[in-house]
Formats: structure tokens, sequence, C-alpha cells
């Protein structure tokens, strides 16, 4: 029997009903709407697609974004004194600044030069570090949305073996973090499981995938976790977001339908997640600064 389907498009869409609902309660009351402001940089088609996605989904929830584009040879300097500009702007709640970047700007140096408290991506090493504390201000968006997803369709995380592959600091390594957490009132996204974080140097990968009750691929390979790496039942989280032959693929093989217990789909699985994770940041960011 072929896996249940972890449908992210169908929960991101209840999710942002959710949002539009508050959103449109809080304009209604006389405050400002939530304000993101997208930076993009140059000119990378993934890019344009991911930032003209993320501003659609903004607009349908009632989210005021706002586009700063630069070209590709922008100086560094320049773009922090951009970021200084959209931190102290009032409408402005979020502020996200679309990757990668050019290699005369020092990634570092952009993600420190964002307040931490409109940092709605979470890379600020402040948030990092309150993630890994246990008190985040907000989640890291893909992360928070491969555990809403768990947590919608109640698939049991406490005391799993949870393989994650791929240790990037925006899904691997922070999710990690969140699957080994306690729950607690402060951090509602802690999963208890039992976490092996596999990369590129790990030996025997398919050993270490079989392990998995539940298996999460962030790689960036197409088809790189197949049948004989999941062990028969296993939930398995496809981040890999991959175009082949202009079609889009995961990380995880087609014949894996067949030996999961569950599976997100591609398109259709983490990324409308992702998406609806960084509005809700953009409402909490607004709501923590505004009231
Ligand atoms: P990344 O920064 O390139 O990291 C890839 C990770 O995979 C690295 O840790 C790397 O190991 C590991 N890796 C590479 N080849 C491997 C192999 N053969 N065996 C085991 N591990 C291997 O990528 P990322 O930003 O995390 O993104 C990963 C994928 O998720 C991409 O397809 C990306 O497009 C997708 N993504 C999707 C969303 C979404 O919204 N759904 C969001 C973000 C990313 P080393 O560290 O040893 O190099």
């Amino acid at each position: 029997m072929p896996a249940i389907r972890l449908d992210g498009k169908a929960l991101a869409d209840i999710v942002r009903g959710e949002l539009k609902l508050k959103i449109d309660r809080r304009t209604a009351g006389g405050h400002r709407p939530p304000g993101l402001a997208v930076v993009l940089i140059g000119e990378h088609t993934p890019s344009e697609v991911y930032v003209r996605n993320k501003q659609k989904a903004c607009e349908a929830v009632g989210i005021r974004s706002t586009l700063h584009r630069f070209p590709a040879d922008i100086k560094q300097r320049q773009l922090l004194d951009v970021i200084a500009e959209l931190n102290a702007h009032p409408d402005i709640h979020g502020v996200l600044v679309q990757l990668p970047l050019p290699p005369q700007i020092l990634e570092s140096a952009v993600i420190d030069a964002i307040d931490p408290t409109i940092d709605v991506d979470t890379f600020h090493p402040i948030n990092v570090g309150r993630l890994a504390a246990g008190h985040p201000r907000f989640y890291p968006c893909t992360p928070h949305g491969c555990v809403r997803l768990l947590q919608h369709y109640k698939i049991e995380t406490a005391g799993k073996e949870v393989v994650i592959v791929g240790r990037s600091n925006i899904v691997g390594k922070p999710l990690a973090l969140m699957m080994m957490q306690k729950p607690t009132p402060q951090n509602t996204a802690g999963c208890d499981s039992t976490v092996t974080l596999a990369h590129s140097r790990t030996p025997d990968l398919p050993a270490v995938c079989r392990r998995a009750s539940i298996l999460i691929a962030a790689v960036g390979v197409p088809g790189l976790i197949t049948a004989n790496m999941v062990q028969p039942g296993a939930t398995v989280i496809d981040v890999g977001i991959n175009s082949v032959a202009g079609k889009l693929v995961g990380d995880v093989a087609a014949d894996v339908w067949d030996v999961a217990g569950a599976m997100t789909p591609v398109p259709g699985g983490i990324g409308p997640m992702t998406i609806a994770m960084l509005l809700e940041n953009t409402l909490r960011a607004c709501e923590l600064l505004d009231g």
C-alpha cells in the first residue's frame, strides 16, 4: 500500500486562512498591518520565483510586503545601509534577504545586520542561540514547516529515532535542534526525538537512514534517498527542491512511496509550509513589536 500523503499545501492553506482572520481583526481594530520587506540582489531565477511566491502569499493574508531590488554588483556597505534603514522603519516587522548573495557580499555580515526582532527567517545568531537554548523568538521557517506537518498528522515523535540528512544552517541543523528538544510552553515545537544528523561524510548512509522511524532529507540531490534506505512504515519528509528537466523533484526517489508509511510530496509538501511559517513569523514579530 502506498504511503499516506502528508499534504503540506492543504495544511498551509489552513494556516494562511487562520492568519488572514487574525490580521483582518488587527487592522479592523486600528492596528497597522504587518509589513515584510524582501531584499533581492541580482537576477537569480529561482530566487525571483521564491520572492514572487512569498509576496503573493503576503498579499493574500493582508501582510504588506515591499520588494527592495538591487543589482548584482551592489557593494556590501550599500546593502548594510539599506538593511539599517529597513530595521528603523516603523511599518516593517520582518526583513528577509533572499539568499544566495553575490560573492562580494559576506552572508554572515548581512545576517548579523538584521535587527533580531524582525529577523523572520531566524538566521541571526541571537535567534539561533535562543532556539538552541529552548526559548525561541521565532522558529526557522522550513524546519518549523516540517514539525508542524508532523504535529498536524499526529505522527509520534517522542522517543523516536529521527535521521536528518543534511546539516545546513537553514534546514538540517536547526531542525535537529527542534526535533531533539523537550516541548515546553515556550518551545511548543520541541519533539523529544533521538536525532542523528547525517551529511556527505557520513559512512554507510543507507544503514543510518534505515534506523529512522522518521527520515528527513534536506540535501539537494534528486532521488538520493531510495527505497532500500527506508525502514518499512517510516515517515519520510522530503525537503529537497530540485529542478530536473524543468520539473520540480525532491531528494527522495519515487519508489519510496511503496515502502514508507507516510510521506510528503514535492511539490506540495514542505515548500508551501515554509512560506506559511514565514507569514506566521511576520505576524508574530508585528504582535511583539506593536502589541
Ligand atoms: P545545502 O546548504 O547545500 O546543504 C546540503 C546538505 O546535504 C549538506 O549538509 C551536505 O553535506 C549534505 N549532502 C550533500 N550531498 C550529500 C550526500 N550525497 N549524502 C549525504 N549528505 C549530503 O542545502 P540546503 O539549503 O539545506 O537545502 C537542501 C535542499 O532543500 C535543497 O534541495 C533546497 O532547494 C531545499 N530547500 C527547500 C526548502 C523548502 O522550502 N522546501 C527550503 C530550503 C531548502 P556537507 O555539509 O557535508 O556538505
